[in-house]
């Protein structure tokens, strides 16, 4: 790779040239003042950016023909790279769930000799045993580029002072944020996961401007700066980059509010590389999907056909610039939709809703279908709450018996007051998920809190 650094004009704006031999169109020059990292990708018209998906489609099968798992399905299917057509043909392609990544622990769907892959990340498991997944220095890069792009499409710059609170381990946001920050050129703070007491030290001493967090932990680092006497508003960041975990968009506006920044939902999962697949921008309605990296369809779970266009479905993925590991249609189990119309931000790419949560987050409860995300959703719109809280069900008598446990984010013993609120979110809550939950108001503390991604569902059924 060849990399280009034309001197530093002004103080503000710096030219740099990427060139990579064996993919020009993701590595375009990039002057810091102009809107786009990369504005031919980004905005490029749809047709062009389908033959450009058609072309990459073409290169992914014949990576993939070198790999165990692919090839014989490949084979069976007729699927080879003349075969391929248009964006189309992706629906002769097999799934690829995460039970076929457990199955050919750890490397079994690995497309490239072990001496091209340079690392190794394995997901969170927040579902079950761990996965894993092989990069090699190619998509290393090219994830990096990816994750720069979308920092710049929330307005970061090689001025910025982005600081991670994401571990350095296995986790994708820990090392996957920290090469894009670089790639971007900003001053990198790698502080990691945990700590907030340095964190606030960090911020405060080196006058950190954006931020890299869970949503969960957003809300718990500024009662941090809370307990230090500091004001979050008053700090020096502008920018929070949130993601990893379903929240809502109460949440963010929340997030927003106490820490008098902005705060951009942002998409990744360690199978589609981690952080950098999908971001905000700042019209901060929906994320902008990198299309030019994956294939998105949205599907019906049960019968795996494609939704009525901006339905809500299962997103399911197929990488287009990956070679040590690529995955054909995998099944990602978040529920999306993709909106309707253009983004007046000029991107072409298509824009993901919110994520409702993961399939397998949705609870039965009394026969209703229940998304933990519908509940936040009512908690959020009550000033009197913090941001944790956490949904109990148990088995009692022959019933399933809701708990939900909300924050207070004030101490009180009004306790009129704190019946009258009980009352009104048990009603509104009723209104959203249509049974009648028992809802007790607690204190700062009582709630467990987890050291990655917050768990807000307890269930304790039998069958569970
Ligand atoms: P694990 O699958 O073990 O949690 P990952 O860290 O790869 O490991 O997590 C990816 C998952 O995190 C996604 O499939 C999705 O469910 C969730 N996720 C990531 N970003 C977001 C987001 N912005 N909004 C909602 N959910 C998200
Ligand atoms: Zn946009």
């Amino acid at each position: 790779m060849l990399l280009l650094k034309v001197k530093k004009l002004n103080n503000s704006f710096e030219f740099y040239k990427f060139a990579n031999q064996t993919n020009e169109l993701t590595h375009n020059y990039t002057n810091m003042n102009g809107k786009y990292w990369n504005e031919e990708i980004e905005t490029m018209p749809r047709k062009q950016l389908e033959k450009l998906q058609v072309e990459r489609l073409k290169k992914t099968v014949e990576i993939a023909m070198g790999s165990e798992f692919y090839a014989p399905k490949f084979k069976e299917l007729g699927i080879t790279p003349e075969s391929i057509k248009s964006v189309e043909d992706i629906k002769r392609f097999p799934f690829t769930t995460k039970n076929d990544l457990r199955a050919t622990y750890p490397f079994g769907i690995k497309s490239v000799p072990l001496e091209k892959v340079v690392r190794l990340h394995s997901s969170s498991g927040t579902t079950g045993n761990p996965t894993v997944i092989l990069h090699s220095q190619k998509d290393l890069d090219e994830w990096a580029d990816a994750m720069a792009r979308s920092m710049y499409c929330i307005g970061l710059r090689n001025t910025d002072i982005i600081q991670n609170t994401s571990g350095y381990g296995m986790f994708t946001g820990g090392l996957g944020i920290q090469y894009a920050a670089e790639r971007l050129g900003a001053l990198t703070v790698p502080a990691g996961a945990g700590n907030s007491k340095r964190h606030v030290k960090f911020i405060t001493d080196f006058g950190t401007t954006a931020l890299h967090c869970i949503p969960s932990y957003a809300t718990r680092l500024a009662a941090a700066f809370q307990e230090e006497g500091i004001d979050p508003r008053n700090t020096t960041v502008h920018t929070l980059i949130i993601g990893a975990e379903p929240h809502s968009e109460a949440q963010r506006k929340r997030i927003e509010e106490i820490w008098g920044a902005k705060a951009y939902n942002n998409f990744g999962m360690s199978e589609m590389c981690g952080p950098g697949v999908a971001i905000e921008c700042q019209e901060q309605n929906g994320m902008h999907i990198w299309e030019d990296n994956y294939i998105v369809e949205i599907l019906d779970p049960e019968t795996l056909e494609p939704v009525p266009e901006g339905e809500l479905g299962e997103l399911v993925l197929t990488t287009l610039n990956r070679e040590a590991m690529p995955l054909f249609r995998y099944r990602t189990r978040d529920l999306t939709r993709i909106l309707p119309g253009d983004c007046p931000c000029g991107r072409t790419h298509v824009r993901l809703a919110r994520f409702q949560g993961r399939s397998d987050d949705m609870m039965i409860v009394k026969g209703v279908n229940i998304y933990p995300i519908q509940i936040e959703k009512i908690l959020m719109q009550f000033p009197e709450l913090a941001s944790d809280y956490l949904i109990t069900i148990e088995t009692v008598g022959d019933n399933d018996e809701m708990t939900i446990e909300a924050e207070l984010a004030q101490a009180t013993d009004d306790f009129g007051m704190l019946q009258n609120l009980t009352k009104e979110i048990t009603r509104r809550l009723k209104d959203e998920i249509l049974l009648t939950p028992r809802v007790k108001l607690v204190g700062k503390g009582v709630i467990p809190q987890s050291d990655g991604k917050a768990k807000r569902v307890n269930d304790l059924r039998h069958n569970h």
